[in-house]
């Protein structure tokens, strides 16, 4: 017989949770039969005293087996999903999924919304006139079989437990743990069906992981999670120093992934879409396909429009456009030393991009165009950002944080490497 207090004084004490406390809390906890405080304990245990790779694998599939899987079977192609852990610019999911089904894969995007700094992919795919995020799981399994491609919310019996706990963890300082990180990542992404997963884990300022280190540890987390659940996962350690591509912000970046899909767009997007799918078709068996011929080809912009389309949405259709934009220009000839990810995300959200609270309305034409890259030259007078927004009023705000993101001076500095590491789970 367990008990809630006994759970938390296993792990308040630093000791391990057996299999069988773990499957009766998660289960408690997603029947309410488990008092929110009791698992906000129990959370807070966990991030000070950690889990070790059996307890986080355990936790998983606990919270994997508090809803159903997703029935993938009738998808007559090799299904194939990437998630990222979140970063400022980071839109590569809008022209990845359509690049990865024009090449033959299916991928089922479940995806998620932003808070804090960091955009969420519905909120930007949402800037679209007419598009719908809420998929049943039947609309998911056609559109898969037709198009290829579905970026959705998850549906409600997708790993419950998780939904619950993210809420909690997120008002109660306990996300910041790298077992409940990584167990509420893959709990998600194995529910959702798919044969193989790519990790994009994001380094550097504007990420969760600040450093290499705390990334290649979630990393080989979230490796050793989907090795045990049967899942080919690969995770590329990829730099979130500076924002991705020019544009921050939902209907922006949306712009930005379009222009991708048409054969231009800012060149680390190009070449990070094209790394992240050439991992993507090794682990669904395609590896011979070269997704930056198909991208060239126009294939991938086809498939964009019929998925759009297959949710309602009209890839023709004007993007929201902000009443207000302020252009900031550069005082001095010089080299774009530092452009710092982390001020630029909440610039952004200041002006509207973002939410403070899941409830909070989202201004879909805010954002920052950071028209210069970091090692860029640039001249006097030239236009660094545009800051658009439809509440002049957030501006200050805006101003004062991106004054703090950005700097010019004489010598360029050292150029990052696209991927900094990729661990791959074995096959
Ligand atoms: N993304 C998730 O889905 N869960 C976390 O805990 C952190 C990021």
């Amino acid at each position: 017989m367990h008990s809630a207090v006994g759970v938390i004084h296993t792990k308040r004490d630093g000791g391990r949770l057996t299999d069988d406390q773990i499957d009766w809390i998660i289960d408690a906890y997603t029947h309410d039969a488990v008092a929110e405080e009791q698992m906000a304990a129990l959370a807070m245990a966990i991030c000070c005293n950690g889990m070790d790779a059996a307890e986080t694998a355990r936790w998983t599939k606990a919270m994997i087996d508090s809803g159903e899987r997703l029935d993938l079977g009738s998808v007559a192609r090799p299904t194939v999903d990437k998630h990222s852990t979140g970063g400022v610019g980071d839109k590569i999911t809008l022209p990845l999924a359509p690049l990865v089904a024009a090449c033959g894969a299916a991928v089922p995007q479940l995806s998620g919304r932003g808070l804090g700094h960091t955009g969420g992919t519905l909120d930007k795919l949402e800037s679209i006139p007419g598009w719908r995020a809420q998929l049943s799981n039947e609309d998911i399994v056609r559109q898969l079989n037709e198009v290829g491609a579905v970026i959705c919310a998850p549906t409600p019996t997708l790993a419950p437990a998780d939904r619950k706990l993210y809420a909690l963890r997120d008002v109660t300082g306990t996300v910041e743990s790298i077992p409940l990180i990584a167990s509420s990542i893959m709990s998600k992404k194995i529910a959702e069906g798919a044969g193989g997963l790519v990790l994009d884990v994001k380094v550097g300022s504007g990420a969760f992981m600040k450093t290499f280190d705390q990334a290649r540890e979630l990393a080989s987390a979230l490796v050793g999670i989907g090795g045990q659940h049967g899942v080919a996962v690969s995770a590329l350690l990829t730099d979130m120093s500076t924002p991705l591509g020019r544009a921050v912000g939902n209907a922006l970046e949306v712009a930005e992934s379009v222009d991708v899909l048409r054969g231009g767009g800012p060149t680390d997007i190009v070449d990070l879409t094209v790394v992240l799918a050439r991992e993507m078709l090794a682990l669904a068996g395609l590896p011979d396909t070269d997704p930056a011929a198909v991208l060239a080809s126009g294939a991938a912009y086809e498939t964009w429009c019929r998925m759009i389309k297959a949710q309602s949405g009209d890839p023709e259709a004007s993007l929201p456009v902000a009443g207000s934009v302020h252009v900031i220009e550069s005082p001095t000839d010089g080299i774009l030393t530092r452009l710092d990810a982390y001020p630029v995300g909440i610039a952004a959200w200041r002006l509207g991009a973002g939410r403070a609270r899941k409830e909070d309305p989202i201004d879909h034409a805010a954002g920052v165009l950071c028209l210069a890259h970091q090692g860029e030259q640039v001249t006097k007078g030239q236009p660094l950002f545009e800051l658009h927004t439809n509440n002049p009023d957030a501006l200050p705000a805006a101003l004062e944080v991106l004054a703090e993101s950005w700097e010019i001076g004489e010598v360029a500095p050292e150029s990052t490497d696209l991927v900094l590491d990729v661990l791959r789970s074995p096959r």
